[in-house]
């Protein structure tokens, strides 16, 4: 069976560089699962876990949006941060989603509600990972 390579950059650098059977992720259109001999596709990524199968394992990434390219089983995903489940640091994300929550209630006026929206999904997706 042919298989995906699956390339996952972020400004520090690779993450992950390896083939699979398959791919799901999440789009701003929704969940769709890639298979070897796709069709080409450019589109961005939702803050979200990407799910990649080998065999009967399956391996989980936490990545903070960002775009996937998919070309000749060459699947590329350029994020602005993408972690493995054991990169996680749990005590972090709770800190990370008790900061945006304080700051979603609070009534202050130069609270940056999108900025606190998003600080909370990208707190969130990485505890979801790890559940
Ligand atoms: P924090 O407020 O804790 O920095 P954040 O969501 O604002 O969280 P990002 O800007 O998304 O953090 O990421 C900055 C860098 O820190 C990235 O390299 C990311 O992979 C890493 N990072 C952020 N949170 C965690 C975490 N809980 N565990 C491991 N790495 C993390």
């Amino acid at each position: 069976m042919k298989t995906l390579n699956v390339s996952v950059v972020t400004p520090d650098g690779p993450v992950l560089n390896e083939n699979y059977d398959m791919i799901v992720c999440r789009t701003d259109k929704g969940e769709i699962g890639i298979l070897a001999n796709h069709i080409p596709l450019v589109t961005p990524l939702e803050i979200s876990a990407v799910r990649l199968q080998k065999g009967n394992d399956w391996y989980k990434l936490a990545v903070n949006g960002g775009f996937l390219e998919v070309h000749d089983n060459q699947i590329s995903i350029l994020a602005q941060s993408a972690e493995k489940p054991e990169e996680i640091d749990v005590v972090r994300a709770r800190k990370a989603k008790e900061r945006a929550e304080r700051r979603l209630q609070s009534k202050q006026e130069n609270i940056d509600f999108h900025r606190a929206e998003l600080a909370l999904k990208r707190a969130m997706n990485r505890l979801s990972l790890k559940e």
